[in-house]
C-alpha cells in the first residue's frame, strides 16, 4: 500500500502528493467544484469518488486500445497513484458538437454537429484565463515540439473515438471534453490529469440532458444526480 507523503500541490479540483518512489505521486480528488476560471465556486457531494473512480477506469479502456496513459493504481475511493510526468502546459480539447466556449465565441447554436471533430490547443495560465493557441504558438513557444504535438494530435482523437464509441453504447453522446499530456522521464507523451464529467461535456443521446459540469455552471439543479448517472452507466458498460 502506497502511503501518501509530503503534499506536492494542491489545485482546484485534486491534491497531489509525493510518494517514496521518485518517479510515482498520489492524486487525491475532492468535491471542491469551481467554474469560470475560479470565480464561481462550491461542493458537489461525491465529486471526488466518481471523478477519482471514472478517470482511471476511462485510462484503463483506453491503455487496453493502445494510448499510453499516467494511471497507475487506484488506492482508495479517492486516491490513485499515477506516474510522475512534466506537464505539458497545453489544454488540448476535442469537439464532436459545437458547445460552450466554441458556440459561445463563434455565434454557433450549441448542439451544432461537426463535419469531423476538432481539436483545439489553450495555453494553461489561469491568469491568462487559458488563452486559446494555434499549434504554432505551441510550437515555437517551446510548450511541446512539432513531434510531440503531432502525437499529442493522433491520441486526442484515439482518445475521442475510444470513449465515443464506449460511451455511444451507454447512451451518451461525447460532445467535448479536455485532456492534458505530460512527459515521462524517458521523453514519451502519455496522457494525465482526468477525464470525468468536470472535464467533459456529456448529453443524453436521447433526451439531450446535460450529464456533468455544466449543470454547475448553468446552475441547472441535479448536480450530483448527473455525476452519479454517469457513473451508473460507464461502470454498466464495462460490466461492474
Ligand atoms: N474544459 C475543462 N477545463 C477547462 C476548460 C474546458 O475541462 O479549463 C472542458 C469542458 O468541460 C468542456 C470542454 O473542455 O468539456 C470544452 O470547454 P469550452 O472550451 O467549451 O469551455 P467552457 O464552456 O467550459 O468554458
Amino acid at each position: 500500500m502506497v502511503e501518501p507523503g509530503a503534499l506536492l500541490y494542491e489545485g482546484k479540483a485534486k491534491k497531489v502528493y509525493a510518494t517514496p518512489s521518485p518517479d510515482r505521486v498520489v492524486v487525491e480528488y475532492k468535491d471542491d467544484a469551481t467554474a469560470f476560471n475560479g470565480q464561481k465556486r462550491g461542493t458537489i457531494e461525491g465529486k471526488g469518488a466518481v471523478n477519482n473512480r471514472m478517470s482511471n477506469l476511462f485510462f484503463r479502456l483506453l491503455e487496453a486500445h493502445g494510448v499510453p496513459t499516467h494511471f497507475v493504481e487506484e488506492l482508495s475511493e479517492r486516491r490513485t497513484v499515477v506516474r510522475r510526468v512534466d506537464i505539458v502546459p497545453v489544454e488540448v480539447v476535442v469537439r464532436n458538437l459545437a458547445a460552450g466556449s466554441m458556440a459561445a465565441r463563434l455565434g454557433i447554436p450549441e448542439g451544432t454537429a461537426l463535419r469531423r471533430p476538432i481539436v483545439e490547443f489553450y495555453y494553461k495560465n489561469d491568469e491568462l484565463g487559458d488563452p486559446l493557441v494555434t499549434p504554432d504558438h505551441v510550437e515555437v513557444l517551446g510548450w511541446a515540439s512539432a513531434e510531440e504535438l503531432e502525437e499529442i494530435r493522433r491520441l486526442a482523437l484515439r482518445v475521442n473515438e475510444v470513449l465515443g464509441e464506449f460511451l455511444a453504447a451507454q447512451n451518451v453522446r461525447l460532445v467535448d471534453f479536455k485532456l492534458e499530456f505530460g512527459r515521462t522521464g524517458d521523453g514519451r507523451i502519455v496522457l494525465a490529469d482526468e477525464i470525468s464529467p468536470d472535464t467533459c461535456r456529456f448529453w443524453d443521446l436521447k433526451t439531450g440532458e446535460k450529464l456533468d459540469k455544466d449543470r454547475f455552471r448553468r446552475d441547472l439543479g441535479g448536480v450530483e444526480q448527473a455525476y452519479q448517472e454517469m457513473m451508473r452507466r460507464v461502470e454498466g458498460g464495462l460490466g461492474r
